[in-house]
């Protein structure tokens, strides 16, 4: 690696898109705004079928979002098409400014505790891990295979989701299912969204002036999938998802928490079949699931046309969202912040609002016109009284997966 190689290419491959962005950390290492190290992002989505769509945009040459559609055969071809794209800008693949590529993986298990620089050992565990995420892993499998095809000579780092996680105590990751059956099966609460949950309970400290090892933060990452954390001076010692992203708080498409036992009872009494059970509580619950809707700029306006399913839906998830507020809260003890993030987290002032109603009596309250604000930069939204700040704080995980990329490969 050459001393001015100091640009990172993020991927996020998913099984039919790979979300991607080129960063330049040197200008990070400066100070630089998040904003002022992206060089360029895009997607590519619909790989495999004929209406494949490419969007790309060029951050750091000015131009605007440039599209094409047409069919894009496989992630191999996907990935030469977004070469082409920042070869076009003058940021090539090929460019020895070119540090790593940085990959999102999603399940990293208990093996991968931090990022790990991909080698054929790292990415057979990875393979490993499928049964436990296959929903996911495989995709990222295959964007690893065809990153490493193009460019076999340059440093590979996975950064996994579960892996802020792994801190939490045995107490809280274990499952009070029978031990013997549960180990032989690997079954136990991982966590998910780790990169987003790590990035923004730091930026929370920031934000108040401290170290992360001074504050204890709730992190509420609402985006379609959603999960709440409890970090205890930097480190996660609880989270809502489990041994995959179906548990906890109630998402776009996902149900959360429900009854094991509603598994048993379709199976036996309506007649579902296991992957028939899977889509129905993966991508046909949630909000979607409760009317039909799973944005929740969607959901508010027909609440303010006094649509009732839409209003129960927004109060059921409320709900689940107070429940791991009040749940944290004892976890922790004491809480210096709650931090609300992702697509729903950032831009839904009524969620958060509404979440934070009636809990004065744990310190925390929400200002009305803090709360209306709208803005990209972390921001509190409690009034000065508050015991307990609430603050707003945008998620970064393409920054996150950059800066812990580059931080291992420079080391
Ligand atoms: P994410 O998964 O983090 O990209 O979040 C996506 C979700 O954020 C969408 O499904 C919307 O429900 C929500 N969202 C995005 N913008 C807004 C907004 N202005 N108001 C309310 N919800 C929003």
């Amino acid at each position: 690696m050459t001393a001015n190689a100091t640009r990172v290419l993020v991927l996020n491959s998913g099984s039919s898109s790979v979300k991607y962005q080129l960063l330049d950390m040197a200008k990070a290492a400066d100070g630089g705004s998040a904003a002022g190290v992206r060089l360029a992002a895009g997607l590519v989505e619909r790989i495999g079928e004929t209406t494949s769509r490419l969007a790309h945009t060029p951050l750091a040459a000015g131009g605007g979002t440039r599209e094409t559609t047409g069919p894009i055969a496989d992630h191999d071809a996907a990935l030469k098409a977004v070469a082409g794209e920042l070869a076009a800008d003058g940021l090539g693949l090929d460019s020895p400014e070119l540090a790593a590529i940085g990959h999102r993986v999603v399940h990293g298990g208990l093996k991968f505790t931090a990022p790990t620089v991909i080698d054929d050992v790292v990415l057979k565990e990875i393979e490993r891990l499928v049964p436990v995420a296959p929903l996911h892993n495989p995709a990222n499998i295959t964007g690893i295979r065809t990153a490493r095809a193009l460019r076999p000579d340059l440093p590979q780092v996975a950064v996994f989701d579960t892996a802020f996680h792994t801190t939490m105590p045995e107490h809280a990751a274990r499952y009070a299912i029978d031990v013997a059956t549960a180990d032989a099966h690997r079954i136990r609460r991982y966590g998910f969204h780790g990169t987003s949950h790590d990035y923004v309970s730091r930026r929370t400290a920031e934000l108040l002036g401290k170290a992360p090892e001074e504050v204890n933060v709730i992190v509420l990452h609402l985006g379609n999938g959603a999960s709440a954390s409890a970090v205890r001076g930097g480190r996660c010692v609880d989270t809502s998802m489990g041994l995959t992203p179906l548990e906890g708080l109630v998402m776009g498409t996902r149900s959360g928490d429900v009854d094991p036992a509603v598994t048993f009872h379709l199976e036996r009494v309506a007649g579902m079949a296991t992957d028939e059970i899977d889509e129905l509580l993966n991508k046909k619950s949630g909000l979607l699931g409760l009317c039909g809707d799973n944005d929740m700029r969607e959901i508010r306006r027909r609440i303010d046309e006094g649509d009732e399913r839409a209003a129960l839906a927004f109060d059921i998830y409320i709900h689940r969202l107070k429940k791991y507020i009040g749940a944290y809260t004892a976890v922790l003890g004491k809480v210096d912040a709650v931090a609300f993030t992702a697509g729903v987290g950032e831009n839904a002032a009524p969620v958060r609002a509404a979440a934070i109603d009636g809990l004065e009596e744990l310190g925390m309250a929400v200002d009305a016109s803090l709360n209306a604000v709208r803005s990209g930069e972390p921001r509190l939204i409690s009034p000065a009284y508050a015991r307990v700040a609430v603050a707003v704080v945008p998620t970064d995980e393409e920054l996150e997966i950059a800066r812990q990329t580059y931080a291992l490969v420079t080391a």
